[in-house]
């Protein structure tokens, strides 16, 4: 790759975990990348530093408060400076990024993607809720414009890179695992116990504290199942989960002729996200080398629907189709702020998420404006269960 020009990247959500993460393979690949936009939620000081270490065209940070600080920080650099909520849709016309990372938390990743792909650039996708709430908007609008969208969800990037050379042959299923998160053998009454730090101490992944809480429930599974049938356009049946604590085997496709494909590995981000910046070559790394002999069993488990009921509830999200996924993630991230806050126990984050898909109105095609107002409505809903139910943490 030594002589070709440089890929330009945009990241969004650079001082979260995947993005300082990305931000660590494009200072280990030095020559091979270069950063138009650097952007960030609420964490100023952060994006100062990579801002003076990267020299992006531009940074935004969304919390206009701290529009000052940075551009005071940056003044002495050819730095452009935005902020606010629009300035992230509205920066992926001015900018000439050949790959955006699209790394932010949650339904916020929506509106900055949809620009992107309007704009032409191609996706590394690691903010999986964009699909799960507009998967039909995303895919649709990503095939009129010829943009690709690379996974970088670790088990999302294993299907993929399955698929390599095997285009032209249908998927007969897939089988995306699941490490099962710090309560696999937790009973329902421990689980009713269970306080935040234990949910955000992940046996085998280092992630950010929303996905970690998602996996500790399973709704990460979820949201991934839902994923994954906009990724490689799946049928509800043909998408399997399967718990693999040891998280080597990272996911599995099978094809029509019976035989089984699986990428394993190591559980480090840093691959899935390279291989998704470097696709569609593989860049040299230093990365830890698996040993066969440090994992002499690896071992497979059935999801358990009863203490995990959020896997079951993506399920049925997925088969109503419409405007439901949409509910569910904004449920989910009403219900897992609040449980980070103490307002509600572990066990009351699927009942929330329950009860307010059996409530809100089916719409069937939801279009942006549908999404956005279930969305709001959604959100709102979630609130008034979680003040009902919210215990005194005292
Ligand atoms: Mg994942």
């Amino acid at each position: 790759m030594r002589n070709k020009p440089k890929k330009k990247l945009a990241i969004l959500g650079s001082t979260g975990s995947i993005g300082r993460q990305a931000l660590e393979v494009v200072r280990s690949c030095p020559g091979l990348f270069s950063l138009e936009v650097l952007s960030a939620k609420n964490n100023a000081s952060l994006l100062v530093e990579q801002a003076l270490e990267f020299e992006p065209n531009a940074v935004v940070i969304g919390n206009e408060k701290h529009y000052q600080e940075v551009s005071d920080a940056l003044s002495s650099l050819p730095v452009k400076v935005f902020s606010g909520k629009k300035a992230l849709t509205q920066i992926m016309e001015y900018t000439s990024s050949d790959l955006v990372l699209t790394a932010m938390v949650g339904i916020s990743g929506l509106e900055p993607t949809i620009s992107a792909i309007k704009n032409g650039r191609n996706i590394a996708l690691a903010n999986k809720e964009t699909l799960v709430v507009a998967g039909h908007i995303i895919t649709r609008l990503a095939r009129e414009k010829g943009v690709n969208i690379y996974p970088v969800d670790s088990e999302h990037s294993a299907i993929f890179q399955c698929l390599a050379g095997e285009f032209h042959n249908p998927i007969e299923k897939i089988y995306l695992t699941a490490s099962g998160g710090p309560f696999r053998e937790h009973s329902l009454n421990e689980l009713e116990k269970v306080k935040k730090e234990q949910a955000l101490k992940h046996p085998n992944w280092e992630m950010g504290d929303k996905i970690t809480i998602d996996s500790a429930t399973m709704m990460n599974k979820g949201l991934e199942v839902i994923e994954a049938r906009w990724l490689f356009g799946l049928k509800p049946p043909q998408i399997g989960v399967i718990v693999h604590p040891q998280s080597i085997i990272h996911s599995i496709v099978q094809f029509e002729d019976g035989s089984m494909k699986a990428q394993m590995g190591l559980p480090d981000m840093k691959l899935p996200i390279q291989y998704a910046l470097g696709y569609p070559e593989r860049i040299k790394s230093d990365f830890e080398r698996f040993d066969f002999l440090n994992y002499p069993k690896l071992t497979f488990e059935q999801p358990d629907s009863k203490r995990f009921p959020c896997l079951g509830l993506a399920y049925k999200a997925l088969e109503k189709g419409g405007n439901i996924p949409c509910v569910l993630n904004a449920a989910n991230e009403v219900a897992v702020e609040a449980f980070l806050n103490n307002r509600i126990g572990f066990l009351q984050i699927p009942e929330i998420i329950g009860q307010c898909m059996e409530k809100i109105e089916f719409i069937d095609n939801p279009n942006l404006e549908d999404i956005l107002q279930t969305n709001r409505k959604a959100c709102s809903l979630a609130n008034e269960l979680i003040e009902q139910k919210a215990v005194n943490p005292h």
